[in-house]
């Protein structure tokens, strides 16, 4: 269900390298969450990810109880810079729509692709335009109401902003509902025969001829408050100077300046991002704010150099293990008491380090053989190698650290690499 993308897995990958070292932050960033980080992350994105499939009882246990994994969950929204009220607005509390009904008993509402010159209009009818802008974060919406067919002066115009994560198509569409609303607080005081809506985006339009297609809860609305009051919608083409739809465009683009007061239903995405740079800041100051080891100092001198290998090596998990300074060989285990000896078991010549496994050892010649063909220069070290930015080298390097594993273990039947190994000279 978790999409592990690059930046989860920079987490994996900075989780592991911090796993070595304290703790222990320094006072000035207390404020920072506890080390557990990435696995808030995951619960937080995985409820973003299914909420808007939750249950009623569901949606009830994780955003209305007093359960501590609810606790967890607000507690690492915080974290992340997440609205919890907004996020529980994702998961509906109930459900309606056409796509409730059953086929046969969904009525189509009253929607023409085909452009009438406003003739349907008749003086005591209304005539809605509504349109949609976005430039850059802002998006904005706007309404106008003629009385008749005369649209020389509106006898309504309103503006409206919505929030940066809205899309043009939001900006189209989330209009239409307050629209509605305008047009029957008018019927109360200036009852009219019709009301006729005139729209440019065909987006819109096409959701509503096929409402139950759509997962789009604003059109479903419109749906459930339009067959109450059967109002024709007719498509309008844009910036061909129909006035009724000019005058809505410069509605639209005014509502970009506009108080946001339209809220659509927010994307998933938007919460991962905000999860995403949060994460992104979050790590970037532990990095910077942490003691490293030598070896860590020297491959990754900053954080830019880190993230660089992070994308070069994504997939290559062996790359990134022996990166991680944190890679099996004799020597390793020998200086954590875990092997008797710091001595290679293949060849028993020289300790068994990275640089012994990687370059000299004679067991893995004909392995190194083949990553040395497609390396695209001659190293000395294997941070060389490491460092040198070059996804092809370090693939060299994976298949190498893989192969010559997958070869050490076929010599040792029992899983314990003998000294009676034939070793090559
Ligand atoms: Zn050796």
């Amino acid at each position: 269900m978790l999409k592990v993308n690059n930046s989860q897995a920079l987490c994996i990958s900075t989780h592991a390298m911090h796993k070595r070292y304290s703790y222990k932050l320094p006072s000035r960033c207390s404020k920072y969450p506890p080390p557990d980080l990435f696995f808030k992350k995951q619960a937080i994105t995985r409820v973003v990810n299914i909420s808007q499939r939750f249950s009623a009882d569901h949606s009830k246990l994780s955003f209305y109880s007093d359960s501590p994994t609810t606790k967890h969950l607000k507690e690492a929204c915080n974290i992340f810079g997440i609205n919890w009220d907004l996020l529980k607005l994702l998961s509906p509390k109930y459900k309606f729509g056409p796509h409730l009904f059953h086929p046969a008993q969904r009525s189509p509402l009253n929607v023409s692709l085909h452009f009438d010159n406003f003739k349907k209009v008749s003086p005591s009818s209304l005539l809605i335009c509504t349109d949609g802008s976005k430039e850059n974060d802002r998006v904005g919406s706007g309404l106008v109401i003629f009385k008749g067919n005369d649209i020389s002066t509106p006898i309504l115009t309103k503006s409206f902003g919505l929030p940066s994560y809205a899309t043009v198509y939001n900006g189209e569409s989330e209009v239409i509902p307050l629209a509605l609303h305008e047009i029957s607080k008018i019927y109360k005081s200036n009852p009219f025969s019709k009301a006729h809506f005139y729209i440019d985006n065909h987006a819109t339009l096409k959701n509503l001829i096929k409402p139950w297609a759509t997962k789009d809860t604003n059109i479903h609305r419109i749906y459930s408050n339009i067959q109450k009051l059967p109002f024709p919608i007719t498509y309008v083409p844009a910036h061909q100077g129909h006035l009724g739809n000019e005058m809505a465009d410069k509605a639209a683009k005014e509502g970009l300046l506009q108080p946001v007061t339209l809220f659509p239903k927010i994307p998933t995405h938007h919460f991962v991002d905000l999860i995403n740079t949060s994460i992104n800041a979050l790590t970037q100051h532990r990095w910077n704010s942490e003691d490293h080891s030598h070896w860590i100092k020297r491959l990754f001198p900053h954080w830019k150099s880190l993230q660089s290998f992070l994308t070069l090596s994504e997939g290559l998990t062996q790359v990134r293990k022996l990166a991680s300074g944190f890679y099996p060989l004799q020597n390793y285990l020998f200086q954590r008491s875990l092997k008797p000896n710091p001595l290679c078991p293949h060849c028993l010549d020289e300790v068994e380090s990275i640089y012994h496994r990687v370059l000299t050892c004679p067991l893995f010649f004909s392995q190194r053989v083949q990553m040395l063909i497609k390396l695209d220069f001659s190293p000395n070290t294997t941070m060389e190698i490491l460092a040198s930015n070059s996804r092809n080298n370090l693939e060299a390097l994976n298949t190498f650290l893989i192969s010559s594993k997958l070869f050490a273990q076929s010599l040792s039947i029992d899983g314990n690499p003998s000294m009676q190994l034939p070793t090559r000279n």
